[in-house]
């Protein structure tokens, strides 16, 4: 599929695409070239409440749907995703500005998520305890809860998507998801894709806009829950919000990642790795690799191997499949950027490598380009070691043994991912044990765990306690109830809880 510009994105709410009624809009720009390329609704109150009065309308059916017809939707979503998988790819290249090859990667990983879903029926059985008195059996089932809402950041259009709602509503669910409004085309096709493969009306409905289409979730009484992926302040705004109406939520925020490299590493696996995750995406990843801390003996060898590879990498336009690295997502983002170069300069870290106005092609020029950029003797104290920057701006820090950069790691108040490259077994048993992080890797550029493992952070990268991904989002999307059941023999007369025998079973009757 070619995208056109003149892209009307629309909601789609209760089975049927709809305009925002009262047609306000906020422009769609293609990063790759700046052209603007379509329009997407700024949602009103009264859209977003439509679309939770749609959800929650069809949870009761859609709740005593048989498993196994929920299973057929999930098995149906899989082999759509595989038959319209490059379109899909294209859509993130075209709006979100990620290299169509990592788009092909995210669409990947998207199937792969979904399909944890076919696990659903055993994710979803409940446990017995027989005899845990006479007569007394004891039963944990899990139900469904209702209407959940989730809201996506720019960066991962298809994975955020896959993260909240296959499970959600395998588990028997209904939804209400906003995307952002900078990446918002995956969801068009996704929802016709939907469409196509029978998914009942209300069971899935998109709302896009701003922050007003969330804040009028929470006290929404339709809706029981709300989940994000996005920046730390937005994720506590959530939990602000959610916690005065007592909403359950599932905030998983910013980043700020450490990779450890040891003396012993090996040098040209560390080498990829680090181009890999801290360019890759032009490094808007929340599992990207921002700071490097390297040992002394490994320093300056690592340097110069990164000064000789991370220049080879070449900037176009995010489907160039001749090109390695697309744009960031918008003008606002690259000046943001650019503004922690110029601070990172004058806080005395030195700018090995300088990524700003990269040679491009005439049709790019307009794009939101900025190539690998590397400062070396940086502090952790400085700005650009202590935030978030998502761009492709690499700080390299030392410290003299693996104790010490522990220190560096723990002490930053976000925790989402950090990795270690050494082949010493005492380092990586230190390095999984102490790093204050909710995901670790060891010897590998970009940690993030498999479907079955849970996704997310500690610390300021995760607000509350419920991670995406296994186990933990079956947790989080149901609700557990703890039945105490007495088998009555009709015969005999029972007694009530002061012993009186007076009470008799009515079951005989
Ligand atoms: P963002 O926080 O600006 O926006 C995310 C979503 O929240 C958007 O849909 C936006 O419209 C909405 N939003 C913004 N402000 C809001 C508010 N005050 N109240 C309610 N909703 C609000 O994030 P972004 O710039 O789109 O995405 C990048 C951020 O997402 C980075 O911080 C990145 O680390 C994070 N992220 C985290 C993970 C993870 O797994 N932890 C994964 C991907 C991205």
């Amino acid at each position: 599929m070619v995208f056109e510009k003149n892209i009307e994105i629309k909601n789609f709410i209760n089975g049927e695409w709809t305009r925002e009624l009262l047609g306000d809009t906020s422009p769609l720009f293609d990063p790759s070239t700046g052209d603007l390329i379509g329009s997407v609704p700024l949602s009103s109150t009264e859209t977003s409440r439509a679309a939770t009065k749609a959800a929650k309308e069809a949870f009761p059916s859609w709740k005593a749907t048989p498993l196994p017809k929920r299973m057929d939707l999930i098995f149906d979503l899989i082999t759509a995703l595989k038959a319209n998988f490059e379109d899909l790819a294209q859509s993130i290249a075209f709006d979100q500005g990620k290299h169509i090859s990592e788009a092909r990667g995210e669409v990947s990983r998207v199937i792969d998520i979904v399909q944890m879903n076919c696990s659903i029926p055993s994710l979803l059985q409940g446990t017995t305890i027989q005899n845990i008195s006479e007569q007394i059996n004891g039963r944990v089932i899990r139900a469904p809860i209702g209407v959940f809402c989730g809201v996506a950041p720019f960066n991962f259009p298809a994975l955020v998507f896959g993260w909240f709602i296959p499970v959600a509503i395998a588990c028997g669910n209904t939804f209400v998801y906003k995307p952002s409004s900078e990446s918002p085309l995956f969801m068009q096709l996704m929802m016709t894709i939907l469409s196509d493969i029978g998914l009942p009306k209300g069971v899935v409905n998109v709302v896009h806009g701003d922050k007003e289409v969330v804040e009028s979730w929470y006290d929404d009484p339709s809706v029981s829950g709300i989940c994000l992926v996005g920046s730390t302040p937005t994720a506590k705004a959530i939990a602000s919000g959610c916690g005065r109406t007592g909403k359950k939520t599932m905030l998983l925020g910013g980043a700020k990642n450490f990779l450890l490299a040891m003396d012993d590493a090996p040098l040209d696996a560390l080498v990829q790795n680090i181009l890999m995750s801290s360019f890759g995406a032009a490094g808007q990843r929340c599992l990207a690799v921002s700071n490097v801390i390297a040992t002394p003996g490994i320093h300056d060898q690592l340097v110069e191997k990164l000064l000789e590879n991370a220049p080879k990498i070449r900037l176009g336009d995010a489907r160039d499949k001749s090109v390695s690295m697309g744009p960031v997502i918008s003008k606002q983002a690259l000046e943001r950027i650019h503004r922690y170069i110029e601070d990172g300069e004058k806080s005395g870290a030195k700018l090995v490598l300088d990524g700003r106005n990269p040679e491009l092609h005439q049709d790019n020029r307009n794009g939101y380009f900025i190539g690998p950029t590397i400062f070396t003797n940086v502090d952790p104290s400085h700005r650009i070691a202590q935030e978030e920057i998502f761009g492709p701006v690499l700080s390299i820090l030392q410290a003299g043994c693996i104790d010490s950069a522990l220190k560096i790691i723990n002490s930053h108040p976000m925790g989402n991912g950090a990795v270690i490259f050494t082949q010493n077994n005492f380092y990586t048993e230190r390095f999984i044990e102490k790093a204050e992080t909710g995901m670790i890797g060891v010897n590998v550029g970009i940690c993030a765990p498999h479907p079955y493992m849970p996704f997310g952070g500690i610390k300021d990268s995760l607000v509350g306690n419920n991670k995406v991904q296994g186990q933990d989002a079956i947790t989080f999307f149901t609700q557990n109830k703890a039945v105490t059941l007495k088998t009555l023999d009709p015969m005999e007369a029972i007694t009530d809880n002061l012993g009186n025998a007076e009470i008799t079973s009515c079951v005989a009757s």
